[in-house]
């Protein structure tokens, strides 16, 4: 399945910790990454005031199912450190799952399509800098 992947993070060595969330997907057999956009760095969007993010996107090959990816990116945002506190908090490292093939899922723990990849920039400018193709797609689905 090729899935995308949002990444961020905006506490403590920020770019280690978008390599070590690299390293520990590619350190799982049943994923293959794909593709890495660049890192950009954001202004933090919400929340309690808070230092600039570095955000990149990701594109993986994998057979695990979405619920059982979506357990292995919180056990890796876990070991690196994310503690969960209020809502749009600063973080050591976030990670999203914002396409998953063309599938709309919509259970209590999973929204996919992203439900708010559309209108971010940090999302977005990454995303089509390595899927180019989905500017088409999406338009296909507005008409
Ligand atoms: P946060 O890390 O604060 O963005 O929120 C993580 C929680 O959002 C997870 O525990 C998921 O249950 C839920 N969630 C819903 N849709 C998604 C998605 N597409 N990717 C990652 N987490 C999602």
């Amino acid at each position: 399945m090729r899935v995308f992947i949002g990444i961020g993070s905006n506490l403590g060595a920020r770019e280690d910790n978008i390599k070590k969330a690299v390293d520990k997907l590619k350190a799982i057999a049943s994923i293959a990454i794909e593709g890495i956009s660049s890192i950009i760095e954001t202004e933090p969007q919400g929340g309690p005031q808070q230092g600039k993010y570095l955000n990149a996107v990701l594109q993986l090959s994998t057979a695990l199912k979405p619920k059982d990816l979506l357990k292995v990116l919180l056990k890796i945002e876990k070991d690196l450190g994310r503690i969960r506190g209020e809502k749009n908090a600063p973080r050591t490292m976030d990670l999203d799952i914002l396409l998953y093939e063309d599938k709309i899922i919509n259970t209590q723990s999973l929204t996919i399509p992203h439900p708010r990849m559309f209108n971010r920039e940090f999302v977005m400018k990454p995303l089509l800098e390595i899927y180019p193709d989905f500017k088409n797609k999406v338009k296909k689905i507005k008409l």
